[in-house]
């Protein structure tokens, strides 16, 4: 498949169609990006890269990192004491709802909205003695790349907000479904939010779950193929805020996007693909990142459907 040829028919088509959306502002640091950039790369199981634009410049992967949140628990802790306090379904609600969490008792729809997060978040405090520091390890590990780094002034900006992420915490402190002290828990959260990765990076990150588990660069295996299973099918269904199923039915492959305007899309056995343009719709997905995706199923003529 000539994927460079498709990837600059995607940039052209992109800039001819000049797509809307707005930078979100909410976390004060992620309004000062520059809402044009625009950036896409494939990386193949065999280990071929393509790209174009701005493609190899770092930005903020927000709610991406919840995938190596969970990927990382999976490691740490037995999957029955995690799926009892997390679920597996898709919310149909914005990424931060108060209202389901109550509804259902502290306990999240699933582990790739911020409720869910946190619960993650809370259960990696419990089993890591430096978990900053180990989750950041876990992630360059990944990523075959030591210089991944946190971005201190977007998980300061974060901090000195994150009212609703607050509400939601303390919410589940309630019902008893965070062990760790909230706001330790809480910080953890915004500074895996806080990475910065490029579409590259990411890519590079994102293919083990197309290589079912294993990295490109020895075949260590660092996930379990179930593992990898189940989380291509989180992401299926829950990895795009209340629009997963218009990210199904347009695109057709698991993924996970951020309010930072990124989206990682996964083609099992095939690809991983990474793209940013910070413009998101109102469900918070990046406008042009789900376009750009949509028309490399459209025009590769190959989804997981
Ligand atoms: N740090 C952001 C928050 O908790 C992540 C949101 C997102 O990317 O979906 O609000």
């Amino acid at each position: 498949m000539d994927y460079q040829g498709i990837l600059n028919v995607i940039e052209d088509k992109l800039v001819g169609e000049k797509l809307d959306g707005a930078v979100a502002t909410y976390i004060p640091e992620l309004a000062k990006v520059k809402p044009d950039k625009l950036g896409m790369h494939l990386t193949s199981v065999i280990g071929e890269e393509f790209h174009f634009g701005d493609s190899e410049e770092r930005f903020s992967i927000q709610s991406i990192s919840k995938v190596m949140s969970l990927a990382l628990a999976l490691l740490k802790e037995d999957d029955e004491k995690i799926w009892e306090r997390v679920d597996v379904e898709p919310s149909g609600d914005p990424f931060n709802s108060l209202v389901q969490l109550e509804y259902e008792h502290g306990i999240p729809r699933n582990p790739l909205i911020n409720s869910g997060a946190l619960v993650i978040c809370d259960i990696l405090m419990t089993h890591l003695k430096d978990p900053q520091k180990e989750y950041l390890d876990f992630v360059r590990r990944m990523a075959g790349n030591s210089t991944i780094n946190y971005n201190k002034k977007v998980a300061a900006s974060e901090k000195a907000g994150g009212y609703s992420n607050r509400a939601m915490i303390n919410l589940m402190k309630g019902y008893g479904n965070i062990q760790n002290d909230p706001e330790e828990v809480l910080n953890f959260y915004f500074d895996t939010c806080s990475l910065s990765m490029s579409c590259r990076e990411l890519a590079q990150t994102f293919v083990v779950f197309a290589n079912q588990g294993k990295l490109l660069k020895d075949e260590e295996q660092v996930l379990s193929e179930v593992h990898v299973k189940r989380m291509n099918a989180i992401m299926q269904t829950c990895g795009f805020y209340d629009e997963a199923g218009e990210f199904s039915f347009r695109v057709g492959l698991p993924g996970k996007s951020g309010v930072g305007g990124g989206i990682v899309a996964v083609y099992p056995n095939m690809y991983s693909v990474a793209v940013w343009s910070p413009k998101l719709n109102e469900k918070g997905n990046s406008t042009a990142g789900m376009r750009a995706l949509e028309l490399l199923t459209e025009i590769t003529g190959s989804s997981i459907f």
